[in-house]
């Protein structure tokens, strides 16, 4: 994926073909990947790249809540990490968490509570450590994705997953998934995410000036790509279930082979 840095601004996001400068059409996605089960020690984990973002999600719980102060006797506790490296971003980004980061800690953890039975696990925590590598626009709503695999590649009963996009205004055009620049240099940025068990809207962020009508049109616009990712979500749960079929049957084989011997 092409990386426009921060200190060469373009004055337009478009290029002469029509397409945006890292060659997508308005409602074109970044190449997607996901994968669970990558961070061994954990209890559920997930690893994102979208577009230039490169993101791992950890999960662990139930279990013990530290501090014990935090800890509630009717249900359990959900603690979000958001953390972007250092060496994530063209600035140095100062390794001490800032506002920033626990603004989007709070988002994904708001995002995500409503999918659990906490209820059921009182005095327990549920943490979930959102490491971003490289960061190229969106990592809110990328973290909020690999979050929810996290989740449910630890096996925690969930309602559902949820998707999130940012969807936003680019030289007066509305576009989907907006990269770094077309974050810092664009109109509007709209992070969106949907929790698919009610298709509710769980996240609604917005900077810039609209009329009911625009927002109509980006909802439409988030829609459909929401549907993606919720399915490309699905297909990296599955695919881990698949590799674990394929193992257990060639082991099979190889016990049958050795019987027969
Ligand atoms: N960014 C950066 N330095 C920072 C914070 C953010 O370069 O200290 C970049 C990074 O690429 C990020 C983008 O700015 O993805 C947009 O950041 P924003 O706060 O809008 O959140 P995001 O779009 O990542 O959810």
């Amino acid at each position: 994926m092409p990386l426009i840095i921060k200190d060469e601004y373009p004055e337009t996001l478009f290029r002469k073909d029509g397409k945006r400068l890292d060659g997508r059409d308005i409602n074109e996605l970044r190449p997607i990947k996901m994968e669970v089960g990558v961070v061994k020690n954990a209890d559920g984990s997930a690893y994102l790249e979208w577009g230039n973002n490169k993101i791992f999600a950890a999960v662990y719980g139930p279990r013990e809540v530290h501090p014990h102060h935090l800890a509630k006797p009717d249900k359990g506790v959900l603690r979000v990490f958001y953390r972007m490296a250092t060496y994530s971003v063209f600035d140095r980004k100062r390794p001490a968490p800032g506002r920033r980061e626990k603004e989007i800690s709070m988002i994904v953890a708001d995002c995500i509570e409503p999918l659990l039975f906490l209820e059921l696990y009182p005095g327990t925590s549920f943490e979930v450590f959102i490491e971003v590598i490289n960061a190229d626009g969106g990592t809110r709503c990328a973290s909020t994705t690999v979050a929810a695999l996290a989740l449910a590649d630890a096996g925690i009963p969930m309602k559902s997953l949820v998707s999130a996009i940012a969807v936003g205004k680019i030289d007066g055009k509305k576009v989907v998934d907006l990269s770094g620049i077309e974050d810092k240099a664009g109109e509007a940025d709209l992070p969106i995410a949907i929790t698919w068990y009610n298709e509710e809207i769980s996240l609604l962020q917005f900077d810039g000036e609209m009329d009911l009508d625009e927002m109509n049109e980006f909802l439409e616009l988030a829609k459909n790509a929401l549907k993606d990712i919720h399915q490309i979500q699905l297909d990296a749960l599955k695919s881990k279930y698949v590799k674990i079929q394929e193992e257990t049957n060639k082991s099979k084989e190889k016990n049958e082979k050795k019987g027969d011997e």
